[in-house]
């Protein structure tokens, strides 16, 4: 299968007009296509321009702090790059809805305010019901902690019941634009039906996030490009991507990891092109890469997600990347923010 690296030729390591055309917001395929694929010198010119725009909608140079509390692994979607998937084999666990609002509540005591929620994919009644449970309760306790879901692709009325109980804002990346990937990836639903439930979380009111996957088996830059494209087509208020990593329980276990240079680079155009949505350093980054996220916020990025609410003994079975998860501790991005010279805000950022 191919994967997403191209050789880098000389034109694309001396020919730096790009950055004039995406200064000046010409953000046509060519010029998408060429920072994408810089590196060295003039990818550092390109991560300037990211912060130089993230400055200007985010003065106050601040990281968005999110825990993220892992409340369940059952999943009825089978993507062959998740080891999570219907089928992999690994134990399965739900969370109490009571052990989800206490941890949150200590959070809360302990400085946090935004939280975000995220599992499987299971639009099973019982869930949904359990889940709002726990969103309204969360929200009753603390109505100024701010509240993010993960949780796949739902129905209308789940949706409009989640957003009733509370919830304020809704992560569901598309993954990839390109249908002829999207049902590669994920031969148990398509992209119209993920497109749709994207377009339903928008018109009913969250704050909604998505994005994609880089470096997945089969995808080429002009997938890529074709992602950035969606994601200016949605009206969304948070963008993200992850690299792939082939995680030992997950279908594509044999396929090679993704290539981070172009996540670092797609993140510095996300900003570019959508300067005022937040972005996450996430910890594949890290995990590609020591320093990877302390890269990520130099490309532009402006959240970091703590992996402090989930209980130790479900962590090891939320593998999203692989089962030898990297979970980066605390100092590690406490540093990370200190050496981009921001802080950390464990206050919402929008
Ligand atoms: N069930 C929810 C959904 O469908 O949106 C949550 C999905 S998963 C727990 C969170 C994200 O991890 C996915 O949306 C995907 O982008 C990313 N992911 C999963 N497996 C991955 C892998 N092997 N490498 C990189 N990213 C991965």
């Amino acid at each position: 299968m191919l994967s997403v690296i191209e050789p880098m030729t000389s034109t694309h390591a001396r020919d730096m007009s790009f950055m004039d055309s995406l200064r000046k917001g010409d953000f046509s395929r060519s010029v998408l296509r060429a920072a994408l694929l810089v590196r060295d010198e003039g990818q550092q010119e390109l991560f300037a321009l990211a912060r130089q725009r993230r400055s200007e909608c985010f003065p106050a140079e601040e990281v968005e702090a999110r825990s993220v509390v892992e409340i369940s692994n059952v999943c009825q979607q089978g993507c062959h790059y998740c080891s999570m998937a219907k089928g992999s084999g690994i134990k399965r666990y739900v969370m109490k809805p009571e052990a989800v609002v206490e941890m949150a509540d200590f959070l809360y005591q302990r400085g946090r305010r935004v939280m975000l929620l995220q599992s499987g994919e299971n639009q099973s009644k019982a869930w949904i019901e359990a889940c709002t449970k726990i969103v309204s309760e969360m929200k009753q306790n603390h109505p100024d902690q701010e509240l993010i879901l993960c949780l796949g692709n739902l129905s209308e009325a789940q949706y409009v019941k989640l957003k009733e109980a509370g919830a304020d804002r809704y992560i569901l990346k598309f993954e990839s634009s390109v249908k002829r990937l999207y049902e590669m990836w994920k031969p148990t639903d398509t992209m119209e039906e993920r497109l749709r439930c994207l377009k339903m979380l928008v018109d009913i009111g969250f704050k909604t996030g998505s994005g994609n996957m880089v470096g997945m088996p089969g995808q080429t830059i002009d997938d890529i490009i074709d992602d950035l494209i969606c994601m200016g087509e949605f009206d969304l208020t948070m963008n993200s991507c992850t690299v792939f990593i082939p995680g030992e329980a997950c279908g594509y276990r044999d396929e090679p990891i993704g290539d981070v240079d172009f996540a670092f680079n797609l993140m510095a155009l996300m900003r570019i092109m959508f300067p005022n949505r937040l972005m996450p350093t996430t910890s594949c980054l890290e995990r590609c890469r020591p320093g990877g996220q302390f890269i990520g916020l130099m490309a532009g990025a402006n959240t970091v997600t703590i992996h402090d609410g989930t209980p130790e003994n479900y962590k090891a079975m939320f593998p999203i990347y692989s089962t030898k998860r990297f979970a980066p501790g605390n100092d590690h991005l406490l540093d990370a923010v200190a050496n981009a010279k921001m802080t950390i805000s464990t206050h919402p950022l929008q």
